[in-house]
């Protein structure tokens, strides 16, 4: 969606008809100084988070001080990829063209800590479960723009 019919008001307002604005494309982040370090790695298909110098807790999202000690000396360490789902839903409507239905939305928490909200794919979405374990999966949406999502991880073999 054009930012300048945006920040015009004319789409809030409902000036401008749905046919008139691109639909079909993904909504997507936006780096941010702070964050850019996050998608830089993201894009080399790794998960980094900050670390807290001070009391070692993990930090996301990006900041620049420390939530549990307000320390700023913050740095980006790799992260396991590994975490739990917290919660999920699943979309069976999106707000866009853009998403494919049915996806899953949900809250990962990393096994450093910090939760995310994400996508699970790989998977149908009835295969989803609070409590499972996940770990991430890299989706290259543009060549500036890789999501990290996550994937169920696959159950152990029972030996015969
Ligand atoms: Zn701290």
């Amino acid at each position: 969606m054009s930012e300048s019919l945006v920040s015009a008001g004319l789409v809030s307002a409902g000036l401008v008809s749905a046919g008139l604005v691109a639909q079909s494309e993904r909504p997507l982040p936006r780096p941010t100084v702070l964050s850019e370090p996050f998608w830089a790695a993201c894009r080399e298909r790794r998960l980094i988070l900050q670390q807290c110098a001070g009391c070692q807790t993990h930090v996301f999202i990006p900041r620049e001080f420390c939530p549990s000690c307000l320390g700023t000396d913050l740095r980006w360490v790799p992260s396991s990829g590994q975490g739990t789902i917290v919660t999920y839903t699943v979309v069976w409507r999106a707000q866009t063209p853009a998403f494919e239905v049915p996806y899953v939305v949900a809250v990962v928490r990393l096994d450093e800590g910090p939760e995310l909200v994400t996508n699970i794919i790989g998977s149908p979405p009835d295969a989803v479960r609070i409590g499972a374990a996940v770990q991430v999966e890299f989706l290259e949406l543009t060549p500036e723009i890789t999501l990290p999502c996550f994937a169920l991880m696959p159950r152990a073999e029972v030996a015969p």
